[in-house]
């Protein structure tokens, strides 16, 4: 039997490095006399952390945040243990074992995980306090607790409900953060997600944790002009069809073509994250020309209007237009999705 290397995929990702390296730099020099970190959680939202983490410590980022214990061993021979946090924290005493094992830090988030780290042996870790976004986080009422005193707080952090939006509420988490700053001893304090980066400098502490906005996110328009899209999705086309008026196109036939035309169809589907919702809307690019997308995203294949560009053959290799503010706006998913969603069939 030989063993036969793969033929290439029929989708890539092409990953940006220097539009990647320029936007953390951007939110770097944003976040004022903060330092930037970078959440790498989700594989890096799906770009791939041991690359993303790589081409981020080499431009000098030295905090980075998963939110899972696995997320950390294969990360684990890029860079410090100590500069990997997981925002999770420990939910059981394995994983306490298992941080202590490896000196990656864990995030604290209860009375219980403080306890449950202490009895494992404890050491330096982060803590997390909930000043109003109820998601994980220790209640501010719980600060005085003898096991959360007795922590070794490197970095206190607090995550905000609504910073991608002039909310009120962001200036009473961040009023709440500063009381829970002089509750509990701790190094560095941390607030600021991509979108606290753009509130100023109330909110930069010293230590910021952008993640969406170093994949190419836009959530407030303060950093429309210092973000760059890192993410270009391609496909290829793997068959021209030519269509007589009236002929339907995939699921449910709900385009019909109104007259002789040329379609493409493309190995991108539900799989790939190309979700129904870009049924009728997507477009793809070919050398600057746009081809929508017509009729249902069909499983594993989309169809194009070719029209625009007759001259296209089996094989050439098109982008979907996936810059992610306009990309949220035309398909209703969050730049967040748009990022996380894109499947491993993709090459990156
Ligand atoms: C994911 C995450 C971030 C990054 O947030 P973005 O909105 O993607 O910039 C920061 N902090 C915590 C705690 C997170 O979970």
């Amino acid at each position: 039997m030989t063993r036969a290397e793969p033929p290439p995929a029929a989708l890539r990702l092409e990953l940006d490095s220097d539009a990647l390296i320029a936007n953390w730099r951007a939110l770097d020099r944003l976040s004022g006399s903060a330092t930037a970190g970078a959440a790498v959680k989700a594989n890096a939202y799906g770009l791939g952390a041991r690359r993303v983490v790589k081409t981020l410590h080499e431009a000098g980022c030295r905090d980075f945040f998963v939110a899972h214990w696995p997320e950390v061993a294969e990360l684990l021979d890029l860079v410090d243990p100590a500069s990997l946090a997981v925002l999770h924290g420990p939910r059981n005493a394995a994983e306490a074992v298992y941080a202590r094992a490896t000196g990656a830090r864990p995030v604290i988030n209860s009375v219980q995980q403080a306890q449950r780290w202490l009895m494992a042996g404890g050491g330096p870790c982060h803590l997390m306090v909930d000043t109003g976004i109820n998601r994980l986080g220790l209640p501010l009422d719980d600060l005085g607790d003898q096991a959360v005193q007795a922590l070794e707080i490197e970095v206190l952090h607090s995550h905000l409900a609504a910073a991608d939006e002039d909310a009120a509420f962001n200036a009473v988490q961040q009023q709440r953060f500063i009381s829970a700053r002089r509750a509990v001893p701790h190094g560095r304090a941390s607030l600021a997600n991509s979108a606290g980066i753009a509130l100023g400098s109330d909110y930069h502490a010293d230590l910021t944790r952008p993640g969406l906005s170093i994949y190419g996110g836009v959530p407030r328009a303060e950093l429309a002009n210092e973000i760059r899209q890192v993410v270009r999705p391609m496909a290829a086309l793997m068959q021209v069809r030519d269509l007589a008026a009236g002929d339907g196109v995939g699921y449910n036939s709900t385009f019909t073509a109104p007259h002789q035309m040329r379609a493409g169809v493309i190995a991108l589907g539900y799989a790939d994250g190309y979700l129904r919702c870009w049924s009728g809307k997507g477009t793809l690019i070919w050398q600057g020309i746009e081809l929508p997308v017509i009729g249902r995203v069909s499983m594993d294949m989309t169809i194009v209007d070719l029209t625009a560009a007759p001259g296209l053959q089996e094989g050439d290799w098109l982008e979907v237009s996936y810059s992610l503010p306009e990309a949220a706006a035309a398909s209703g998913l969050s730049q967040y999705e748009l990022l996380t969603l894109l499947g491993s069939r993709f090459a990156r």
